[in-house]
């Protein structure tokens, strides 16, 4: 018998399958509007200005090297991020109890931090993991790996386009005490629908009450609304309020760093012994994976976390970018509700943040964007936002009226 003749043929990721398909098509007016990646308005990505800037100091600085980085990762570049996160004031941080390790992107972040509860968190019964029903099709795979079982927990109403808060709360209520929640931290993917802070307070309470832990994924701080702080705000409430919590960190969106991987995972203890303990495991664990986390990226973020100036001209690019998206999201709206006078209600895209959003097209809609306009979507009704610019939106604006009459 030859080897490996009972391995099946998986199925293509389907956004790669989306992009080849987008490359394949001969129409001039095409559109995607799948990529989960900032684009400029002529459709290319962009490297920020303060990212070219941090680069050209990196190679003026003859003292580097390419020796290995800590296990844990470059410290400067962690304590930066920790901040970054957690808000320079966090009682995390001043009582030395947060753990901070570099990690391969927010990917790299989500996986630790998985493999981190498999061996070490005390689970009540069965190894689970409450993830939003829809989320990053990625969390599932991620869990699976690791022997944790995914379960939905209700986050999106397709009725209203908006927030299911009762349905998550009555989750959070009926899950088994202890249950592990993901939560994405800001800009839900692929809703881009958030809660609001008196949401947010609500749903703390509830896992304060039921000793739930938090599985924070932030992949989109800043971008989002574009201020950094203002996208950690359910982060920073959490530790304030006190449940026990994680955080997954990429700076993958935000500075444009999508092929370097940079990221972090933040686990909040609940004193510094406790937190040295976990940082020795999180080494241990990290070194059978990694060995040590890749350097180039680090030092880049690091050399902007950590200049005042880099720091300020960071947060301009970070505007540039969420500018831009929250700009298209506004003449979408405008096209579609003063210009075709398209039925239904749109509101749902100037409420979403984030480079997401729900369109509340159906599977056969969005298959008909793509059949009949060239219009590259996913069939969830997701469109990314930052697919859109000043050159595509009219014509998406007219696909998009005439898919839904
Ligand atoms: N988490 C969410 C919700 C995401 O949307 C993404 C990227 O799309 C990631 C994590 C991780 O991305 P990366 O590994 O590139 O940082």
């Amino acid at each position: 018998p030859e080897l490996w003749q009972e391995v099946p043929l998986a199925p293509p990721d389907s956004i790669f399958k989306l992009t080849a398909a987008y490359k394949a098509d001969t129409y001039p007016k095409k559109v995607n509007l799948g990529v989960g990646a900032y684009r400029d308005d002529d459709s290319k990505p962009w490297v920020l200005p303060v990212v070219k800037k941090a680069t050209e100091k990196l190679l003026r600085n003859e003292a580097l090297d390419h020796e290995y980085l800590p296990i844990l990762g470059l410290p400067e570049y962690t304590a930066a991020a920790a901040k970054l996160i957690l808000g320079s004031d966090s009682p995390a941080l001043s009582e030395s109890r947060a753990v901070s390790a570099q990690t391969i992107s927010g990917t790299g972040a989500n996986h630790l931090g998985a493999l981190f509860l498999t061996k070490f968190y005390r689970f009540n019964g069965a190894k689970k993991v409450y993830l939003s029903n829809p989320t990053w099709a990625n969390h599932h795979a991620i869990f699976r790996n690791v022997g944790i079982e995914p379960v939905d927990y209700p986050y999106y109403n397709p009725d209203t386009i908006s927030l299911d808060l009762t349905g998550l709360i009555g989750s959070l209520q009926e899950a088994p005490p202890r249950s592990v929640f993901l939560l994405h931290a800001c800009a839900h993917n692929p809703t881009g629908v958030d809660p609001t802070e008196e949401e947010w307070d609500t749903i703390a309470n509830v896992m304060l009450e039921k000793n739930h832990y938090a599985f924070f994924d932030c992949a989109y701080q800043g971008f989002a609304s574009g201020d950094l702080d203002k996208d950690a705000w359910a982060v920073r409430h959490f530790v304030q309020k006190g449940v026990p919590l994680l955080v997954c960190q990429s700076f993958a969106k935000n500075a444009g760093l999508y092929g370097e991987r940079v990221g972090a995972l933040h686990i909040v203890s609940p004193d510094k012994d406790t937190a040295d303990r976990v940082r020795s495991q999180l080494s241990v664990l990290q070194r059978s994976e990694i060995s040590n986390p890749p350097s180039h990226g680090a030092r880049l973020v690091e050399l902007i976390l950590n200049d005042p100036e880099m720091f300020a001209e960071w947060k301009q690019d970070i505007k540039t970018m969420s500018g831009r998206i929250i700009s298209m999201r506004k003449e979408l709206h405008r096209l579609l509700t003063q210009v075709h006078n398209t039925p239904g209600n749109w509101d749902h895209i100037l409420n979403q943040i984030g480079m997401f959003s729900f369109t509340g097209l159906n599977a056969e809609q969005s298959k008909a964007m793509i059949e009949r306009a060239h219009v590259y979507m996913t069939g969830n009704g997701r469109i990314s936002m930052a697919g859109l610019n000043s050159h595509n939106i009219e014509y998406f604006a007219e696909s998009l009226d005439k898919v839904v009459r």
